[in-house]
């Protein structure tokens, strides 16, 4: 069966449990897409990830209903990840927006696991995991990574698993400690605050759990764009 196939700069996103040996299901949304904006017919190929490390290259064998039945013609596993984990706990902020931009960027930067962190000074907390993972879904597929970071419930200093990770940092204004390339080895966890940051004790606890307290620079950073700075370098340094 021959027919057109789908750039790689356009990837749908299949459910892993509708993969089924050699054949996967699109549904709903990723099925009309296809059939509707894209016009791909019987016997055109695509490109799918399933957001737990798999990336197929699919020929579609028919429409039904708002389902589109496909062949696995090719698999290809952690396409985009980094080598190490890079977890970013991040203070849920006032403002969604900002935190719904973190988490686009987080996945395109290669973030494994993530925390929305309840602090003291967090103002307002609205965590919507439908929308959230929505979100996460969107960039996987502008991005052509293969794993969906893990989006975890909320969180607070006093219950993250800093034992998961051998480097943990705290990214704090008053911080007069560079953040040193050398300090980062292995898993990674990046513990960022909200828009009134950290309090003094809150610093203090997190360096007792092993985190060490750093500076990003002399300017002060909004909170996503200090999520977004440290993730981008360390993801870097990690890849390197
Ligand atoms: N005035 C607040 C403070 O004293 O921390 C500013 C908070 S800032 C908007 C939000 C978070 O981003 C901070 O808690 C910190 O984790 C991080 N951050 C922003 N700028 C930073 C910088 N220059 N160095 C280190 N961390 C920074």
């Amino acid at each position: 069966m021959k027919g057109k196939k789908v750039s790689q700069t356009t990837y749908f996103y299949v459910n892993p449990q509708d993969v089924f040996g050699e054949q996967l299901i699109l549904r709903e949304e990723e099925a009309r897409h296809a059939q509707k904006s894209l016009r791909l017919n019987i016997g055109d190929s695509f490109f799918a990830i399933d957001g737990i490390g798999n990336r197929y290259e699919a020929q579609i064998l028919q429409y039904a209903k708002v389902q589109l039945y496909a062949r696995i013609l090719k698999t290809e596993s952690n396409c985009g990840e980094l080598p190490h984990r890079l977890a970013m706990g991040v203070a849920l902020l006032k403002n969604p927006n900002r935190f719904e931009t973190f988490l686009e960027k987080a996945v395109e930067l290669g973030v494994t696991d993530i925390f929305p962190l309840q602090t003291r000074r967090t103002e307002r907390v609205h965590f919507k995991t439908d929308r959230f993972e929505r979100i996460l879904i969107a960039a996987l597929k502008q991005c052509g990574r293969t794993k969906l970071p893990v989006l975890h419930p909320i969180h607070t200093l006093s219950n993250l698993p800093y034992d998961e990770f051998e480097s943990c940092l705290i990214p704090h204004e008053k911080s007069t400690s560079p953040l040193h390339f050398q300090q980062i080895q292995g898993n990674a966890l990046i513990c960022i605050g909200p828009e009134g940051g950290f309090t003094d004790e809150e610093v203090v606890y997190a360096q007792q759990k092993g985190c060490a307290a750093v500076s990003l620079g002399t300017r002060r950073l909004r909170a996503e764009t200090a999520a977004m700075l440290a993730a981008g370098c360390i993801g870097l340094l990690m890849s390197e």
